[in-house]
């Protein structure tokens, strides 16, 4: 956490780090890459902070919810998917650093087999395309994105806007991070009754290319076909039926 981050007020606008830049530019570019692997990201995600907090709760028993749980809620009609988990939550400085640069190794080795295969052109790649061609095309990237774990930028394949509500275990402030994946992203305070208790609600407003994301049999699918390992249960809930 910098001091910069600490002392922004409310709303302003923060730019990502350049190669967050390139990345979600390079993700919402990929048309031929496996966008279902979103929801195994988030979900991984919603997994690996309850397993923090699990882990914390060791030493600090007041911590922990029972029980440890992943919600997606489907809100067809407002276009939104929403995963929620009851995990360790973020900070503001959290929030600003964990979703606003690359602190993580997948990211960076992601980057670095990009720019490697970029000046490599694969033995298999048997079209005649130009390298001017292909950052449009399928082109470099588009099969390391299956490759590598993405993580949370993922959610930019199918959404035009997030927004991320989070409270950190332990504290009685919570944080809203929102972004349209284009170069900035705000970080606001909300009233603590709005967010998980603790916990992080991960809302993606779902694009008009991806709105086969708000059926819930296509939910369930890929929660079985990506999920079905997790630690922590899923449950998938539809709006109306709340
Ligand atoms: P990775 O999971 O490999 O670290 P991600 O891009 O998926 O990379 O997430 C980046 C970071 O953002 C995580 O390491 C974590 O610190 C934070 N984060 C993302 N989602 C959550 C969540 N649901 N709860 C708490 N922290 C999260
Ligand atoms: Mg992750």
């Amino acid at each position: 956490m910098t001091e910069a981050t600490e002392h922004k007020s409310s709303g302003e606008s923060q730019v990502f780090q350049a190669d967050v830049a390139k990345l979600l530019h390079l993700m919402v570019h990929s048309i031929y890459s496996d966008r279902d692997i979103f929801l195994r990201e988030l979900l991984s995600n919603g997994a690996d902070a309850c397993e923090k907090l699990r882990y914390e709760a060791l030493a600090h028993p007041e911590l922990a919810p029972s029980p440890f749980a992943i919600k997606i809620r489907i809100d067809k009609e407002g276009r939104r998917l929403i995963i929620e988990d009851n995990g360790v939550g973020m900070s503001r400085a959290d929030l600003a650093d964990s979703l606003g640069t690359i602190a993580r190794s997948g990211t960076k080795a992601f980057l670095e087999a990009l720019g490697e295969q970029g000046q490599n052109t694969k033995a298999e790649d048997q079209e005649t395309e130009t390298e001017a061609d292909k950052p449009q095309k399928a082109g470099p990237g588009t099969d390391l994105i299956g490759q590598f774990g993405i993580g949370f930028y993922s959610a930019f394949m199918v959404a035009d806007h997030v927004d991320v509500t989070s409270r950190r275990a332990g504290s009685n402030e919570a944080f809203n991070w929102s972004s349209d994946g284009k170069g900035t992203f705000t970080i606001v305070p909300v009233p603590v009754e709005d967010a998980p208790a603790p916990g992080t609600r991960v809302m993606l407003h779902i694009n008009e290319a991806s709105q086969t994301y708000l059926e819930p049999y296509e939910i369930e699918r890929i929660v079985r076909e990506h999920s079905s390992a997790l630690a922590v249960p899923i449950e998938i809930i539809e709006k109306n039926q709340e």
